[in-house]
């Protein structure tokens, strides 16, 4: 029972130039239902696209991408942006919230998005700020918060659409090591909590030890 299967991924970027970079060659990963993985690489190995591909905003030049067993490989443009915005949550190393709106209206609105009507995306935005602590922090605009707090907000609005696969780049990586372990706690246990799967990538080899399994690249 998988959210995603990768298979026999190739992506090279300027293919037939003498710029060509051949980034991944038949590359094969799965994430099961309730699974939460590790993506250990080092610099430059192809995290970024790797993430990209799974995340429907790249498309391979060869290989499929199964999400909760459809093939999503030449999907038009529209369905692969609709079965972005319903199956999969995305976390950043930045939070990119949107600085104008408050916290609780940044996770109100993707669910709007979604056409979930007002009052439910509220409660619902309610609920996920409670679970990571920041209930007396709803009504702040992202300036007004801290780093760890910020990323708190950016992980509930990930989860705001319920999403079955979480893809998360770093999530952590701009939060000191206090922080970062405090705010990683608090997502593994969201993560936990509502029966996610994630790839998770990290450098942080105590945070992918913490994982159930750690997939390396390069
Ligand atoms: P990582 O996230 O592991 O650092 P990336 O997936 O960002 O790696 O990049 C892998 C390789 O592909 C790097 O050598 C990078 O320079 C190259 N690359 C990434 N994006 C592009 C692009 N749009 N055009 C050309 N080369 C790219
Ligand atoms: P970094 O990992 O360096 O912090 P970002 O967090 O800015 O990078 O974003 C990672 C990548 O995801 C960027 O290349 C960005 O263009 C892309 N990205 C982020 N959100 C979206 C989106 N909603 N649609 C398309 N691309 C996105």
């Amino acid at each position: 029972n998988e959210v995603l299967r990768l298979e026999a991924i190739a992506k090279t970027y300027n293919p037939g130039s003498p710029a060509a970079v051949e980034v991944l060659h038949g590359l094969d990963l799965s994430v099961a239902r309730g699974e939460v993985v590790a993506l250990v690489a080092p610099s430059g190995a192809g995290k970024s696209t790797l993430l990209h591909i799974a995340g429907l905003l790249d498309t391979p030049d060869a290989g499929r991408v199964v999400l909760n067993g459809r093939d999503m490989t030449g999907l038009s443009d529209r369905k692969r942006t609709e079965a972005r915005r319903r199956e999969l949550g995305f976390v950043y190393q930045f939070h990119h919230l949107l600085p104008e709106f408050t916290a609780l209206e940044n996770i109100v609105l993707p669910q709007l998005a979604n056409a979930v009507p007002d009052r439910a995306a509220r409660e619902r935005a309610a609920g996920l700020l409670d679970r990571v602590g920041l209930s007396a922090r709803a009504g702040h605009r992202p300036a007004a918060l801290s780093g760890g707090e910020q990323q708190r907000v950016a992980f509930c609005r990930a989860l705001a659409n319920a999403p079955s696969l979480l893809l998360a780049d770093e999530p952590t990586g701009n939060l000191d090591p206090g922080t970062s372990d405090l705010v990683f706690g608090m997502l593994m246990a969201l993560v936990r909590e509502t029966g996610l799967s994630a790839l998770i990538a990290t450098h942080n080899m105590e945070l992918a030890g913490r994982m159930d399994r750690v997939v390396r690249l390069g």
